[in-house]
């Protein structure tokens, strides 16, 4: 399904699901100018999510020799199907950063690194083992290397006669970038910010504290002028300002209830703590909540963690059985 969401310069959106996945849509954008276009994310690398974008570039009548893609993080429900969209004569634009990362996941041991670090913050071995198979971010990931053109902050690109900037906002990934077009003032979100859910804020590898990254660039987007913002998943919200300001209070709140977890009991790992907090489980306890879930939980309360702990709020020691356990100073 495609939607005209501007008028001037032309936008579009397409819907594409994703199937068992909580974020339920992906909203890939396309802006046609006169000469050139750009699509901003893909979907998946999965036959549902391959079926929806097609469909949608068929009934543009978009051709891809006249047609850029801009990735607006590593995920793989933004990024997977970019091999289906490179041609001879189009380019790829993605942050330094994230592009660099994402060589590290598809051929390198990023994410060796990544479950022998969630071991160590308590997470179980067997759920970790399950996960492996049904991993969607490994399963659903670009099939192979893609060439792309880096980008820094600030960098420009000119798609027609639309000018569009790069906004570096790390939290959500490490090189997450935000696209802006000042004449317009519309900002394509990406995952940074959403509007009717709360984006995930994990622990990075070679990352200090993701959660004050995160803080950090919401605050740089609220200084940015912005009338229209076009979100990576979902529906499309009415004002970002207001937004931003209720995702900052999510976090002050959850550091506040990770505090009184902690408060309780000394010396618990990640995952202890993170069984113990409020999700949303849908009526089931923590016992009962999916494997994946229990993933992304316990990621986001190693980033609340470390937040508190590059501010001097708490302890970690690595005991002797090879795990971090956290307590309140
Ligand atoms: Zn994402």
């Amino acid at each position: 399904m495609v939607e005209l969401i501007y008028e001037n310069p032309k936008i579009y959106r397409i819907f594409v699901p994703l199937p068992e996945n909580p974020l339920k849509l992906l909203n890939s954008y396309v802006i046609i100018t006169e000469n050139r276009n750009l699509i901003i994310d893909t979907g998946f690398k999965r036959e549902e999510c391959l079926k929806a974008l097609l469909g949608g570039l068929k009934e543009l009548k978009l051709e891809l020799e006249k047609t850029d893609i801009f990735l607006t993080h590593l995920h793989s429900d933004h990024c997977g199907l970019i091999n289906k969209l490179t041609t001879d004569n189009n380019k790829v634009y993605m942050s330094e950063i994230d592009y660099d990362y994402l060589i590290g996941n598809l051929i390198g041991d990023n994410w060796k690194k990544i479950e022998e670090r969630f071991k160590e913050e308590g997470f179980p071995n067997d759920i970790a083992f399950r996960l492996k198979e049904s991993n969607h971010a490994k399963r659903f990931a670009p099939d192979k290397i893609f060439e792309v053109i880096k980008l820094k902050n600030e960098d420009k690109i000119q798609i027609g006669d639309t000018e569009l900037i790069g906004i570096h906002t790390p939290g959500h990934t490490p090189g997450h970038m935000c696209l802006y077009i000042p004449k317009e003032k519309i900002l394509f979100s990406g995952d940074h910010v959403l509007f009717d859910i709360t984006p995930n804020i994990t622990s990075w590898l070679e990352k200090k504290d993701s959660l004050g990254d995160y803080i950090e660039s919401l605050k740089k987007i609220k200084k940015l002028d912005i009338k229209t913002t076009f979100p990576g998943h979902r529906e499309i919200g009415i004002s970002i300002y207001d937004r931003i300001d209720s995702i900052l209070n999510h976090h002050k709140e959850r550091l506040e209830e990770l505090l009184e977890v902690l408060s309780k009991k000394d010396s618990q790992t990640a995952y202890e703590i993170a069984s113990q907090m409020t999700w949303n489980t849908r009526g089931k306890g923590w016992n009962e909540f999916p494997d994946n879930q229990k993933w992304f939980a316990t990621g986001e309360t190693m980033s609340h963690l470390d937040y508190l702990y590059c501010r001097n709020k708490i302890e970690k020691i690595l005991d002797k059985d090879n795990f971090y356990k956290y307590s309140i100073k």
